[in-house]
C-alpha cells in the first residue's frame, strides 16, 4: 500500500482531524510514511481563518505539483476550511489536486484516494450531512487526547469565515462525548482537551433542560484514571458564573482559561459583533481570578479592525494593562473575502497597524515575563511531554495553567509521568525549574 502524509496548517481543531484522517487510512491499510517526501498520498488540511496559513497551502500546492509531474506522488487532496471554502473551484484552479473534501466530510476520504488511484477527480463538500463520529484516531501523543464537544459555531463575528465553513453550532451527546473519555482513561490517556470553536456554547443547541457546558465538566470530572481536563476555545458571551464555578471547584479542570477580547474599544467590539462591552469583559476576567487566583488567563486579539483609531487602541491597551493576561496571541487585522468586515471601510495604514500591534506585543511580554516572575519558587505539577526540543539534556512539560516547565532530566522521569517541580527562573514562555521532592 502507498504511504501517506498529512501537512496540518490552523487550530487544534485541525490538528485533531488530521488524528482522524489519519486513523481512517490506517485502518484502510495505508502506512504513514516517515516523511513528506517519501509519502505516495499526501493531504493537506487546510485553514481559511486568517490569510497568511491560506498562503502558506497556495506555495505547498506549488511545490508538489513539481512531484505529480515528476511522477513522485499518485493522490493530492485538499481538506479542512479552505477546501470548504472554495470547493470545487481549487479542481479547476490546481489540476494537480486529485480531490476536495470538506469540514464535515472526514470519513469520505479513504473512497475519495482509492478513487483518485483509479483516475478520478473529485469535490465532496456536503455541510448538510452530520459531522462525522466514532471514526478511529491516530493520536498524536500517548497521555494527551483532543476530544470533539461541539462543532460550528453560531456566532457570526463580522471578521470571521468560521459559521460559513464549519456550520452552525452542533453539539455532541453527553453519553457520546464521556464514553469517548471513559475510552481514552482505560486505554492510559491522563489528560483530555474538549475541542470546539466555542466550546462553552455546549449544550445550547441541544435543546431545553439538555446538560450544558459545566454539566459536561462535572460528569467527566469523575471518569477514573483522568487527572486534567482542558477545554478551548471559550467565547465571553457564553462563559458565565456557572462555568466558573465548575472549573474551580472541580479537581480535573485545569487553571487555564483562553478567553479572545479581540479588541478593548466598545465601539470596535460592536462592529466585530462580539457580544461584550470593555467593562463586561474586565468584570469577566476579575471574576475568574477572583474564584480562581491560580488561573492562566489567555487571550486573542485583532489590532486595526477597520475604523480602529489610535485612541481606540488605547482601549486595548489600558485593558491589557487592567487584565495582564498571562500571554495573548496578537494579530494586525486582515480582511477574509465575504465577511462583513471586508467591506467596512479602513483607512488606517497597514504600516501604522503594525506599529500599534508590536507596542502590545512588547507590553504584552514585559506582564508575562512579570506575572511568571510572581510564580518563581513554587512547586508546580508538570506533566511531562518529554525531551526539551531546544536542549535534549533538558526535559520539557505543561503545568496546570498550561505554561511550559524545563528541568535536568534524570533518568527516572519518562514522558507522561507526574513530576513536582521547583520553579527557579521565569522565561516569557514559563519556567525553568528543578525536581522536587513531594507532591505539588
Ligand atoms: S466566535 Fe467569532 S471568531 Fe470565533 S469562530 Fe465563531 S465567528 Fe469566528
Amino acid at each position: 500500500m502507498r504511504p501517506f502524509h498529512i501537512v496540518t496548517y490552523g487550530c487544534q481543531m485541525n490538528v485533531h482531524d488530521s488524528e482522524g484522517l489519519s486513523g481512517l487510512l490506517r485502518a484502510e491499510g495505508y502506512p504513514p510514511a516517515e516523511n513528506e517526501e517519501e509519502a505516495r498520498i499526501v493531504l493537506l488540511n487546510t485553514c481559511a481563518v486568517r490569510a497568511r496559513p491560506e498562503r502558506k497551502v497556495v506555495a505547498k500546492l506549488g511545490a508538489l505539483a513539481t512531484r505529480r509531474r515528476a511522477g513522485t506522488l499518485d493522490v493530492l487532496g485538499i481538506c479542512g476550511c479552505m477546501a470548504q471554502e472554495h470547493g470545487e473551484a481549487l479542481l479547476g484552479e490546481y489540476p494537480q489536486l486529485d480531490f476536495v473534501c470538506g469540514t464535515g466530510n472526514l470519513s469520505a476520504v479513504p473512497g475519495l484516494v482509492r478513487s483518485a488511484l483509479e483516475g478520478d477527480r473529485r469535490a465532496v463538500l456536503d455541510m448538510a450531512g452530520d459531522i462525522d463520529r466514532g471514526i478511529p484516531r491516530a493520536h498524536g501523543s500517548r497521555f494527551r487526547a483532543y476530544v470533539d464537544v461541539i462543532y460550528g459555531c453560531t456566532n457570526f463575528c463580522t471578521y470571521c469565515i468560521v459559521p460559513r465553513v464549519r456550520g452552525p453550532e452542533r453539539s455532541r451527546p453527553m453519553a457520546e462525548v464521556l464514553d469517548e473519555v471513559r475510552r481514552l482513561a482505560d486505554a492510559g490517556w491522563v489528560e483530555v482537551t474538549f475541542l470546539g470553536q466555542n466550546v462553552n456554547a455546549y449544550g445550547k443547541d441541544l435543546g431545553p433542560g439538555a446538560p450544558r457546558f459545566p454539566d459536561l465538566l462535572e460528569a467527566v470530572d469523575a471518569v477514573e484514571g483522568l487527572h486534567r481536563v482542558r477545554f478551548t476555545t471559550s467565547h465571553p458571551r457564553d462563559c458565565d458564573e456557572a462555568l466558573l464555578c465548575a472549573m474551580a471547584g472541580l479537581e480535573s479542570v485545569c487553571e487555564h482559561l483562553h478567553l479572545p477580547v479581540q479588541a478593548g474599544d466598545d465601539r470596535i467590539l460592536r462592529r466585530m459583533n462580539r457580544g461584550y462591552t470593555y467593562r463586561e469583559y474586565l468584570d469577566l476576567a476579575l471574576r475568574a481570578r477572583e474564584v480562581m487566583p491560580a488561573l492562566s488567563l489567555t487571550t486573542d486579539v485583532i489590532v486595526g479592525f477597520p475604523g480602529e483609531t489610535r485612541a481606540m487602541f488605547e482601549q486595548t491597551l489600558r485593558l491589557f494593562e487592567e487584565v495582564r493576561f498571562d500571554s495573548a496571541f496578537s494579530f494586525v487585522y486582515v480582511p477574509r473575502p465575504g465577511t462583513t468586515a471586508a467591506a467596512m471601510a479602513d483607512p488606517t495604514p497597514r504600516s501604522e497597524k503594525v506599529a500599534w500591534l508590536n507596542e502590545l506585543a512588547r507590553r504584552q511580554k514585559e506582564i508575562s515575563r512579570e506575572r511568571n516572575q510572581e510564580m518563581v519558587g513554587q512547586v508546580v505539577e508538570v506533566l511531562v511531554d518529554g525531551l526539551s526540543e531546544g536542549d535534549p539534556g533538558n526535559l520539557a512539560g505543561r503545568t496546570r495553567t498550561n505554561k511550559l516547565v524545563v528541568f535536568p532530566a534524570d533518568g527516572s522521569v519518562r514522558e507522561g509521568d507526574f513530576v513536582p517541580v521547583r520553579t527557579t527562573k521565569a522565561k516569557l514562555w514559563g519556567f525553568e525549574g528543578v525536581r522536587a521532592s513531594g507532591d505539588a
